[in-house]
């Protein structure tokens, strides 16, 4: 029973500090409008960008994927488990980088966590090696660096001068620079173009994690490296395909050599089974909306609805940092604000989920709104209005 109570324990402090999280149960398909816990609401959370999740086509594709190749891949993928589909998603994403990486090649990975966790394992597997992490990266990032053996230095948040003062002062044998291109909890862009020219100058590399760009940012959905036209072979680019790609698992593309060395000594790549081939295959479908007519509409249609947002909400203390992406954070303050706040909207039939501490800095505790292109200009304006009048109401 000691056990249990020392257990009990943390619990209870999280409690006392507004920390404890719950997980709503959903039914039918991720979309703006959803039965949560039996009540029907407006959802401004999902990180279904365009609206892939539950397109028809997508799930007919994955659908046919499951006929053609079973249920589960049965192996991992050096053994056994690496199908058709797997070869054929991966092929794709290589054509897809070919402008902006030397002698592209793709990998695909089960998750983004397990995508960035294999990134820097490998790259950093020597104790002479030197990660460069900025300051607001992604949990699977700050992971990947802890099981990495190579050391690790955080940068302050987009300071490009503070970056290159340290790479300069650095005698690593491998150098490797990480960033999000788009920061999850603040939808702001990194300055990529003035990171990759810091790293081409220092012989480092740059990792993107572009969880946040991919199929969303670039003319063609291409992700973060297209928006900024950029191409080197210091580029290692990381996408997942659960987010605007709408269906799971991530990828991985760089220069062929880059990706060879992954398939040899990443071990969140090689020790888990595949993916099953139905997902690569129903992601051709997706890949095939986000780089046409359709995608470019829904991503036009995206952009009307974040400059709706940004335009209605009138705040006098609670603050609208600038982001021009999906992700739109409205940040109050303590953890029990934003709480009240989620919940008075979630009494109105608006799901909007407050996120705190550890994952957002202490005394910033925000609402993270999130648009997708199957939202409506109506369901952004009730949402806009829902807010005002909450913001007018605070204390
Ligand atoms: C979601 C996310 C990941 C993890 O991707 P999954 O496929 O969900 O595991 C990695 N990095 C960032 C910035 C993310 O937002």
């Amino acid at each position: 029973m000691n056990l249990i109570a020392d257990i009990d324990r943390k619990l209870d402090a999280l409690a006392a500090h507004s920390l404890i999280r719950r997980r709503r149960v959903t039914d039918g398909a991720c979309a703006p409008r959803q039965t949560v816990d039996g009540r029907d609401l407006l959802a401004f959370c999902s990180n279904d960008y365009l609206g892939l999740a539950a397109h028809p086509q997508v799930i007919e594709a994955l659908r046919e994927g499951a006929s053609l190749y079973g249920a589960g891949s049965g192996a991992s993928h050096l053994v056994s488990g690496h199908s058709r589909a797997h070869q054929i998603l991966e092929e794709r994403l290589a054509e897809w980088m070919v402008p902006n990486l030397i002698e592209a090649r793709a990998l695909s990975l089960c998750t983004g966590y397990m995508a960035n966790l294999a990134i820097l394992t490998a790259l950093g597997q020597d104790a002479d090696a030197m990660i460069f992490s900025e300051a607001l990266n992604h949990a699977s990032l700050i992971d990947g660096a802890r099981l990495a053996k190579a050391g690790v230095s955080v940068y302050p948040h987009g300071d490009v001068a503070a970056l290159e003062a340290m790479l300069a002062a650095s005698a690593a044998a491998t150098k490797i620079v990480v960033t999000d291109s788009v920061f999850s909890m603040d939808g702001n862009l990194a300055p990529l173009p003035e990171l990759l020219a810091a790293c081409e100058r220092h012989g480092a590399w740059l990792v993107v994690d572009d969880a946040h760009g991919f199929g969303v940012l670039g003319r063609s959905g291409r992700g973060a490296l297209e928006h900024f036209g950029m191409k080197s072979p210091n580029l290692i680019y990381m996408g997942t395909l659960g987010k605007a790609a709408g269906v799971g698992g991530a990828f991985i593309a760089a220069h062929a050599s880059v990706i060879e060395l992954l398939i040899q000594r990443a071990r969140p790549y090689i020790y888990t089974t595949a993916a099953p081939p139905a997902l690569a295959h129903a992601l051709l479908a997706s890949l095939a909306i986000i780089g046409g007519a359709e995608g470019a509409q829904r991503r036009a249609h995206l952009a009307k609805l974040i400059d709706t947002l940004r335009g209605a909400l009138r705040f006098e203390h609670w603050q609208l940092p600038v982001s021009h992406t999906a992700i739109q954070p409205v940040i109050i303050g303590s953890n029990d604000d934003a709480l009240r706040v989620s919940a008075s909207l979630h009494e109105q039939g608006l799901w909007v989920p407050a996120i705190r501490p550890p994952t957002v800095a202490p005394g910033t505790a925000r609402l993270r709104v999130t648009l997708s292109a199957s939202h409506t200009l109506d369901d952004v304006t009730r949402l806009a209005h829902a807010l005002n009048e909450l913001e007018k109401a605070a204390p």
